[in-house]
């Protein structure tokens, strides 16, 4: 035997009794004749205490961090209590010791504060992951990967695998692919997501399926992206949008129940996509605070300004030629002095958010109003701003100028920094809701053509279907997808699918496939719609981002036991690698 309890769980009612652990040695601490060390494993801390008849065994058997060791000893109530520790009020006074493993001297302190860069750490994850705080994000991991499959379980789903390798088809991001070496020349492609195999499977008759499964794809990495990522994978047949949100609403609930103990009475709110764009200028709206945006601009007046004419008959250009005038009222803000003012007005004119300035109204406590724009606006016509900024007094009124997608962009920005510094987006406050009635195309400038704006197979509202004959009305038709946003980030989306071959026929042409590539490329899906498909949607989620959010934490890294770099490598395998030209031959490949 081992060990006969873990490194976390003695206390003060074990007092006495005779144990053995087995653990890694976090810490040494050598007093004249008597050590202490602190002794880890997965469940926790203990510290272990060797008195003067143990202590000269230790010089010469010489214990440094990161053995592994095994002690037998008994529980002793510690004069010097560690609060912090759950085992802080004992230790265990050491009465005979076996060295089970020795250990070099590790790269970087395995502590939660630890003193490795993420490099370092990277390279030496198998040590990394000893720490506390990883520890914790994995353990976090598995209890909503096991919260999810007991509530789909719940409800009768299957978890069902869909193979990994399989075909490269056009739309969405670039594919991983793999050379076969039985069929030379010819390359399988990673999944970017189950979602052809997941309809297959409701033609099949799986009504309800899921899967917690690895999507591979290969695009630029920004910092909080991997080139494989996990998802929570879903499927039903026979149902109709709400059936869908009602499903995953109740999916949610139970996580937030079982993981952070919190419990959402009320339904998660609906948006439209319209809505979160013109009132939150992004279609992942973060609904923690309010300070909506609000458009200042009508076509209708003469000076194109909501208010009517500028004072004094003075025309103002900023407003006059933007194409949007957008305005957010921040409360509490009024008092901004000029240095607040002009450190806000350069934060917009960074790249990232690229706007040449901004326009402030400050709504004094005293019921006055002062602009930095205040030759060319009334009195009357800042009260009207703030009036239809619900700008109370106290409110600082932030306003952009400019085009409609560059300043909605930069409102959005503005509204999350201003919120971010009133403290307005605090981790522990979770509020979700459902982005709804999504366009069914996007249009993309640089390839001049219409692309999916979730993916090819998303139906379009019943009451839009006709439009799709129609080329110029693509713009206006509107999707059964749906989003699930949480705090600002999108955490799952998904959609009515189309069931109808000519219908997906014809969405395969509204992205420009001719008849042959479609059924080249997706003859499988259409040959399938032949044969008796039911009505049917689902959704994905985002696993290793849901984690993070859950966890608090900003990186979805953490939590992912081996994850890659920044630019997709796994630095610890070292990982892409060249391979051996017999491996080449017998692909029929050649490098360039
Ligand atoms: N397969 C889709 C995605 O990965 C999600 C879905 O529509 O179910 O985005």
């Amino acid at each position: 035997m081992y060990r006969s309890h873990t490194c976390g769980e003695l206390r003060l009612n074990n007092a006495g009794n005779q144990v053995t652990l087995a653990g890694w040695v976090q810490t040494v601490r050598k007093f004249g004749s008597i050590t202490f060390m602190d002794l880890r494993d997965r469940y926790g801390i203990t510290q272990l205490y060797f008195n003067e008849k143990m202590n000269p065994a230790l010089d010469g058997n010489p214990v440094g961090r990161e053995f592994v060791l095994q002690v037998t000893g008994s529980v002793l109530e510690r004069t010097n209590k560690n609060p912090k520790l759950p085992t802080g009020d004992i230790e265990i006074e050491v009465a005979d010791f076996k060295i089970l493993n020795a250990s070099a001297t590790p790269p970087f302190t395995i502590e939660d504060d630890t003193d490795g860069g993420d490099e370092l750490r990277m390279k030496y994850r198998y040590l990394d992951l000893r720490r506390p705080v990883l520890k914790r994000n994995l353990e976090l991991r598995y209890r909503v990967n096991r919260s999810v499959r007991t509530y789909l379980d719940g409800l009768g789903f299957w978890d069902i695998e869909t193979p990994y390798l399989i075909k490269s088809t056009p739309e969405g991001a670039r594919d991983f692919v793999v050379p076969s070496r039985m069929n030379p020349g010819q390359f399988y492609a990673l999944p970017q997501s189950p979602q052809t195999f997941k309809q297959l499977l409701m033609v099949s008759g799986y009504d309800k399926y899921y899967q917690v499964v690895k999507c591979f794809r290969d695009e630029d990495l920004r910092a909080d992206r991997q080139p494989e990522f996990t998802q929570i994978d879903c499927e039903m047949s026979f149902v109709e949008q709400e059936d869908v949100l009602n499903t995953f609403e109740g999916l949610f609930k139970q996580v937030f129940r079982d993981i952070k103990g919190v419990d959402i009475a009320e339904a998660f709110p609906r948006m439209t996509w319209e809505d979160g764009m013109w009132l939150y200028g992004n279609d992942k709206p973060d609904i923690r605070f309010g300070m909506t945006i609000n458009n200042l601009k009508t076509p209708l007046r003469k000076t194109a300004f909501a208010y009517g004419d500028y004072k004094d008959g003075l025309a103002f250009k900023v407003f006059d030629e933007a194409e949007t005038i957008l305005a957010i009222a921040v409360p509490g803000c009024a008092e901004y002095s000029r240095k607040q003012t002009d450190e806000l007005t350069e934060w917009l004119k960074r790249p990232q958010i690229g706007m040449n300035g901004m326009v402030f109204v400050k709504c004094n406590a005293d019921g006055t109003f002062k602009s930095s724009a205040d030759k060319f606006f009334s009195e009357d016509t800042l009260k009207a701003m703030a009036a239809q900024c619900g700008a109370t007094a106290g409110s600082l009124i932030l306003i952009l100028a400019g085009p409609e997608a560059r300043t909605r962009k930069a409102m959005s920005e503005l509204r999350l920094e201003m919120g971010n510094r009133l403290g307005l987006r605090r981790h522990d406050d979770y509020k979700p809701l459902w982005v709804i009635d999504f366009p069914l195309f996007d249009y993309d400038e640089e390839e001049n053509r219409f692309v999916a704006c979730h993916h090819p197979f998303t139906s379009p509202k019943p009451e839009h279907l006709h439009l799709m004959d129609d080329r110029s009305a693509y713009g206006s038709i509107k999707a059964n997808a749906y989003d699930i946003v949480l705090n600002g980030t999108e955490i799952g989306g998904g959609s009515i699918r189309i069931h109808q071959k000519d219908i997906q026929e014809k969405m395969f042409a509204a992205l420009g496939m001719s008849k042959e590539e479609a059924h080249e490329k997706f003859g499988f899906l259409l040959g399938a719609f032949e044969y008796g498909a039911p009505p049917h949607g689902g959704i994905a989620f985002g696993f290793d981002r849901l984690c993070s959010l859950l966890g608090g934490q900003e990186s979805i890294r953490d939590f992912i036991a081996f994850p890659k770099n920044n630019a997709g490598r796994d630095v610890m395998i070292d990982a892409p690698s060249a391979i051996d030209d017999k491996q080449l031959n017998e692909l029929k490949l050649k490098t360039l």
